[in-house]
């Protein structure tokens, strides 16, 4: 963990919050690499939930929400994790994490536990009282919720249906750590899938294998990651079933993704505290009910924390270790970099000319400094699959080489082919499929 935590601050993909004031426990920030990461997951998840599939709409619900839905949902009384305090040293300490019953830190004696609620609170308008409370959500479940009847009479969707939701959540977490796993401030992304109520057992299965499926789809070993089902005794106060998908992170199998069987719970608590029918009409059955709900529920930042180390590699290579992020395409924050081998003004024309007919398709960067060996292997710790480089054959033959990532494969393609081979390539295509007039290339030293 801790060399993945300095690659990713020295390669620009994740940086601690308000560093340079000595940071913000539980809050990070991501750069110009990162962010790119992150859209990429966000993108994979919100092509494979919503718009590949005709029973699912997203919608984007605000943060703070009246607090009377935080009320009916149960948060207010029951969102708190049990916290204990060192009667010694006073470090406090989420309860059920503790192996021990003493302080981790000092070893000294605990108090008895107390329920503490991990919602924050702030106040909307200019007066600081009560009345005035709101809390930022916990999840963003509640948003959808709250909109159910408005999505049926808009959307037109029948059941079975989901309404998915990509976006910030907070939690005042007792104790945060091992680097983005768990933080204060994260982003989620869960969708709220309503069913018959006597066929939630099967559209739970259902989502627990899609789930995981999707993981494997984008790279994640098999090895890495295995179902885990919830004892009744630790159910949030919401589910009625739970199956986690976890995986062997750093520091141990830990949840990722949770996938929860709500029930009816959060329709009808808003229904009764708000007098508005959360019932839906079947039209085959002729009857009103109201929905039961499956909710797969996973955290942005988890999921690249397990994309980050599920990809990196650190590999023999000559008498160097060659640092890697296997990244699948669909993943990778850069997809390409064009790298001319040296500044002289006709290369470099040349090769900003290529740059300029790749970088409308692809995520590219341009990089004419030190080595190219040192370049190859500057993208190789970005995860970039392929650097396109020009040397001055190029003005000849006007070729150009794809180096390959994952295997520092080489080929030669003509340069009006590079675009569609590159393409071809991010979908899978087997590299040695050469474009007509291409070749591989011999490699020689330092590739
Ligand atoms: P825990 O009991 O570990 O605090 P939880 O079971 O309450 O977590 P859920 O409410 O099921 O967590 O949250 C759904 C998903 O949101 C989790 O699987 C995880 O990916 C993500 N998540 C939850 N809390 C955090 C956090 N503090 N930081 C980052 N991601 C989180």
């Amino acid at each position: 963990m801790e060399k993945l935590v300095s690659l990713c601050q020295r390669r620009g993909f994740i940086f601690p919050s308000s560093h340079i004031y000595g940071g913000l426990s539980g809050c990070w920030d991501y750069g110009p690499v990162g962010i790119e990461l992150k859209r990429n997951v966000k993108e994979a998840w919100w092509r494979s939930i919503v718009q590949q599939r005709d029973d699912m709409v997203g919608v984007d619900t605000s943060i703070l929400m009246n607090s009377k839905v935080w009320e009916a949902s149960g948060h207010v009384t029951n969102f708190s994790d049990p916290l204990v305090e060192c009667k010694d040293c006073h470090l406090r300490w989420r309860a059920d994490d503790l192996k021990e019953n003493k302080c981790p830190s000092c070893g000294g004696a605990l108090t008895e536990e107390r329920m503490f609620n991990t919602m924050f609170k702030t106040f909307i308008g200019p007066v600081e009282e009560d009345a005035s409370v709101v809390y930022l959500r916990p999840e963003t479940a509640q948003g959808m919720f709250v909109n159910f009847q408005n999505v049926v009479n808009t959307s037109r969707k029948r059941l079975p249906f989901g309404i998915a939701q990509q976006g910030k959540a907070f939690r005042n977490e007792i104790t945060t750590g091992n680097f983005i796993f768990r933080s204060r401030e994260f982003e989620l992304m869960e969708f709220e899938y309503f069913v018959k109520p006597d066929t939630v057992e099967k559209w739970f299965d259902y989502w627990v294998e899609e789930r995981f499926k999707w993981y494997l789809k984008l790279g994640i070993k098999k090895e890495n990651l295995k179902l885990h089902q919830h004892p009744k005794e630790r159910l949030a106060h919401y589910a009625h079933s739970c199956t986690d998908i976890n995986y062997l992170f750093p520091h141990g199998w830990s949840e990722l993704e949770g996938i929860v069987n709500r029930t009816d719970f959060d329709l009808k608590q808003h229904a009764a505290a708000s007098g508005k029918s959360m019932e839906y009409f079947d039209d085959e059955t002729k009857e009103h009910y109201v929905p039961y709900v499956v909710e797969p529920s996973v955290g942005v930042d988890r999921a690249i924390l397990a994309f980050l180390c599920d990809a990196y590699e650190e590999e023999p290579d000559k008498d160097e270790i060659r640092v890697v992020f296997h990244f699948h395409p669909d993943l990778a924050p850069i997809k390409m970099a064009v790298l001319p081998l040296s500044r002289k003004e006709n290369l470099a024309a040349f090769a900003k000319d290529v740059y300029a007919t790749l970088r409308p398709c692809f995520t590219t960067q341009y990089d004419d400094t030190q080595s190219i060996g040192r370049r190859y292997r500057r993208q190789d710790e970005l995860g970039t699959p392929y650097c396109v480089t020009i040397d001055f054959q190029s003005l000849e033959d006007n070729m150009a080489t794809i180096r390959e990532r994952d295997t520092m494969n080489q080929i030669r393609v003509p340069v009006p082919a590079l675009k569609n081979t590159i393409l071809a390539k991010l979908s899978g295509e087997d590299l040695f499929v050469l474009p007509e007039g291409g070749k591989i290339w011999k490699q020689e030293s330092g590739g």
